[in-house]
């Protein structure tokens, strides 16, 4: 006899959503393997075997096993990765952080959850924490689980962030942190540095104007920061455009992205040593330590085999940025969409194939459609809080992209004459009412 329980999970937490970009990869999973032939554009991850792990990172992971860094670490990860990110980090912002400055954790989201959260712990009075939209959509749910409430500011095409669009936000007494993420995910802009120091300017300038609060914070979402594709813009960290910013800033970064390694689980949490301690308690309940053999490698992969490392990664890029060019030459004619800057997203709009009288409502309507009549796997806007557009991940092979982004094209091509049929068909069903109430009058 089985036992007869009558557990339910509480009402508190009906409203977390599972993230929709895992959904429609798993579905396009199941049809792949019902053997559809799917072009799998979904989800953020760079695709093998034109993206792999460099081979640093292989190498390293073999020794660390070789040698049996199997055990526990300290909780905020081995001193000498945290060494190396420390002196990485301060050669590129040019400002000094120490090993106890970081925390490694299981992946950017780790890293998002443990900076949100002593953030949040921070502030008693206050609890909003801003960030753009478009936006990943596990940012409103990760804020509002450790106890914020999220708080997006809209951008508008070209979706570049100003200093200016922060503005009624900063002014906002419930203000407790900005979070930028630059390269953006999803549409792959970057913060300009101008707009940074003015922004920086600007939150300094908050600074006890109401009288109980503490300094707005900053969390920097750093994950595409090396996915850059002109090397005279990079994506600065507002530590770096004013140091004063150290004490009030934590940045995410990890190897999930740049590494090709989503699932290796390895990100980081750079800032002051008092949060960063806060930030290693809450990881020694949930979940301890991350994976102390990826941590050995990450460091080799940093370190003994870096030049190996980096001469991978200037490939990768160099593949990332062909397949971004292609994609936008191919799809900027038919679809409004900015070049992006950094990441290997696109981000396009379908404002004009969707909506009332036409064939699909929405683009998620577009999308799901596009997944079942040409087999290409794409995530609608409203994923992003953003209904209208759609994200294309570009880090495929070059087939694979081709391939999806000719569907595409088809597809668009197919929609607007739908639009045009339902649009006459509507004026034919006009035409006939008008008659009907003609005949009715008379
Ligand atoms: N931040 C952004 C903007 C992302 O796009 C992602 C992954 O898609 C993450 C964080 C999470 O990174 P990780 O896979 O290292 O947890």
């Amino acid at each position: 006899m089985g036992l007869k329980t009558n557990l339910k999970p509480s009402s508190d937490l009906n409203w977390l959503k599972p993230s929709g970009t895992t959904e429609a990869s798993e579905k396009v999973k199941k049809m792949q393997k019902e053997g559809k032939d799917v072009v799998d554009l979904t989800r953020g991850q760079p695709e093998p075997p034109d993206f792999t792990i460099p081979r640093g990172l292989k190498m390293g992971a073999i020794e660390a096993l070789r040698k049996n860094k199997t055990g526990y670490t300290s909780t905020a990860g081995i001193w000498e990765l945290r060494e190396k990110i420390a002196e990485d980090i301060s050669e590129e912002l040019g400002v000094g952080y120490g090993p106890e400055e970081i925390a490694i954790c299981p992946g950017g989201r780790g890293a998002i959850h443990v900076a949100l959260e002593v953030i949040i712990d921070i502030y008693s009075h206050h609890d909003w924490v801003s960030y753009t939209v478009p936006a990943w959509s596990q940012y409103p749910q990760e804020i509002k689980y450790v106890g914020g409430t999220p708080k997006g500011i809209r951008l508008k095409a070209p979706f570049k962030p100003v200093a200016k669009d922060f503005e009624k936000a900063l002014d906002h007494q419930l203000m407790a942190a900005i979070l930028l993420n630059s390269p953006n995910n999803p549409t792959g802009a970057i913060m300009d540095e101008e707009e940074l120091k003015k922004l920086a300017k600007n939150i300094k300038a908050t600074d006890g104007h109401h009288g109980f609060r503490e300094p707005i914070a900053v969390i920097e979402d750093r994950l595409y920061k090396d996915i850059v594709y002109d090397p005279r813009y990079p994506a600065r960290s507002i530590v770096s455009v004013d140091p004063d910013f150290k004490e009030r800033t934590l940045i995410v970064d990890g190897i999930s992205k740049t590494f090709n390694a989503t699932g290796l689980r390895i990100g980081w949490v750079v800032g002051p040593k008092q949060l960063i301690d806060k930030a290693t308690l809450i990881l020694g309940l949930i979940p301890g330590n991350a994976n102390s053999v990826f941590q050995y490698a990450t460091f080799l992969a940093l370190t003994k085999y870096r030049k190996e490392t980096d001469r991978e990664l200037e490939t990768f890029l160099r593949r990332h940025k062909r397949r971004r060019d292609f994609a936008y030459r191919e799809l900027h004619r038919l679809l409004k969409l900015s070049r992006p800057e950094g990441a290997f997203y696109l981000w396009a709009s379908v404002e004009e194939l969707v909506g009332r009288g036409k064939k699909y409502a929405s683009s998620k309507e577009w999308a799901d459609a596009l997944l079942e009549r040409k087999l290409v796997g794409v995530i609608p806007g409203e994923e992003f809080d953003y209904p209208g557009y759609i994200r294309l991940n570009t880090a495929v092979t070059m087939g694979n992209l081709k391939k999806g982004v000719q569907r595409i094209k088809e597809f668009v091509g197919e929609t607007i004459k739908e639009n045009e049929r339902e649009a006459e068909k509507q004026k034919r069903e006009e035409v006939e009412r008008r008659k009907e109430a003609e005949i009715k009058d008379n």
